[in-house]
């Protein structure tokens, strides 16, 4: 059996960083330390934290509750909301948010005071998603699926800023924009897609197209693990969603030739080495 591990398999810059931040803070002794939501997709990592003493928040009204502290905002951002809340309650705010999502915080901030009718392309329900329309002065709408597109109707004639959820489908955001192209708005797009999603995908797919079986590891609420499975089912039918070396089924595999191995962005690096390992034993 042979195991091809993609290069881009795992933590991204912006998860990384964010991890590395709550560890530098656990490190620093703040206590009581709290992260808005879980600080990734991972339960091996948050539970870890969880042992060293970093309570996961796990809504608005948990925040409102707390009276002292240092609350983390994760990779994905929030609304400027919660930046208020948390300074209004007079508690510490480390800001994780990744950098290339704090830009389309910033795009769709400016846009939307200009008089711009904001369009994001991505999952209504995704947290990032979530902050970035809590940056926006008028309601922005959220297209995910061809069908929303083609219903979508502008009833006042504004210009349309189009941003994109970091993680979405490159070729999904393309063809949204293409069908919102033929309705002639006056519009500008942003494409917003973070390179370690495209270079990810574009290697998984490369991968499952030459493997035999194919592994993507990977939390079960993670959506960047979900596309990535999807993508790699296209080209590999033996493909297998795992969380951790735990659900490996070797006797599925033991026939395999040659295996590949890609990891969506909240898994550690340490998760992969595993799988790894147990797959060439
Ligand atoms: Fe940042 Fe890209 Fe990672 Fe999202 S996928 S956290 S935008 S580096």
């Amino acid at each position: 059996m042979q195991v091809k591990v993609a290069k881009s398999a795992g933590f991204c810059f912006g998860v990384q960083r964010a991890v590395d931040t709550v560890y530098e803070q656990v490190e620093k002794g703040m206590r009581p330390i709290y992260t808005y939501g879980p600080i990734i997709h991972n339960e091996v990592v948050v539970q870890d934290l969880e042992e060293k003493g970093v309570q996961v928040l796990n809504s608005q009204e948990e925040l409102e509750g707390l009276t002292e502290g240092t609350v983390i905002i994760r990779s994905h951002g929030v609304g400027k909301e919660i930046y208020d809340l948390i300074q209004r309650k007079g508690l510490h705010c480390v800001d994780a948010t990744c950098p290339f999502v704090k830009k389309i915080h910033r795009t769709v901030e400016r846009e939307s005071q200009a008089g711009k009718q904001i369009i994001i392309i991505g999952n209504d329900k995704h947290p990032e998603v979530e902050g970035i329309k809590g940056w926006c002065s008028t309601p922005a709408v959220v297209l995910e699926s061809p069908e929303q597109a083609e219903n979508f109707k502008m009833l006042k004639a504004v210009p349309l800023c189009v941003v994109s959820q970091t993680t979405f489908n490159y070729k999904k955001f393309q063809d949204l924009v293409e069908i919102l192209d033929k309705k002639r708005y006056d519009r500008s797009v942003v494409n917003t897609i973070c390179n370690a999603t495209e270079e990810r995908q574009a290697e998984a797919r490369q991968i499952a197209g030459e493997v035999d079986a194919m592994i993507v590891i990977g939390g079960s609420h993670s959506s960047n693990t979900q596309k990535l499975f999807e993508i790699c089912r296209n080209e590999c039918k033996n493909t297998y969603y795992i969380q951790t070396v735990h659900d490996l089924n070797l006797g599925v595999l033991r026939s395999t030739g040659l295996i590949g191995i890609t990891a969506g962005a909240s898994t550690p690096k340490k998760i992969i080495e595993e799988v790894q390992t147990r797959c060439l034993n």
